[in-house]
């Protein structure tokens, strides 16, 4: 898959030139859309910008894989815009929303990823009441409506959460 995902790659190589294998995989479609969704949110300075491009790098540098794949249509069928299967490392997301609009569930998605790699054994209640305080919301929004989040200050348990999900390893 190196190819497929070589503009992702070579994208965060800028930024960490040591780090040869890109740990976020996937198909041509969607190292594509995750390298824009770094590079839009790198000429951003607000704050769920600051975020995707937090949650994409750290993931990227865990050693454990995630790959990432289109499903056209996946919130007709299944009431959400993306979904992680933690048993294949494999994130799912509907690519028949505009590409800014998926932003935020990619995003969401790999905090479910960063939370079974940190083994913080949280209910996925818990991931989503810490997702939302993250990223402004647990469940779908456009950009538009999410334009201009600021969160909340976190509690002290709320913060010792979300400092250990986005550390590096
Ligand atoms: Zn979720």
């Amino acid at each position: 898959m190196a190819s497929a995902s070589s503009v992702l790659q070579s994208l965060l190589s800028q930024l960490s030139p040591k780090d040869a294998e890109a740990k976020i995989v996937g198909s041509k479609e969607a190292m594509e859309l995750v390298a824009k969704m770094y590079s839009d949110s790198k000429n951003k300075d607000d704050f769920l910008a600051q975020q995707y491009q937090n949650i994409i790098n750290i993931a990227h540098r865990r050693p454990e894989e995630v790959s990432i794949q289109s499903a056209p249509g996946l919130s007709d069928v299944y009431e959400a815009a993306g979904e992680f299967d933690p048993q294949q490392d494999r994130i799912l997301y509907d690519s028949n929303l505009s590409q800014e609009n998926t932003y935020n569930s990619i995003a969401h998605e790999l905090l479910h990823f960063l939370s079974k790699v940190n083994k913080t054994e949280m209910s996925p209640q818990q991931e989503h009441d810490i997702i939302k305080h993250i990223l402004g919301t647990s469940t779908y929004k456009t950009a538009h409506e999410l334009d201009g989040y600021a969160p909340p200050i976190p509690t002290l348990e709320q913060d010792s959460i979300i400092k250990s999900l986005l550390k590096e390893k």
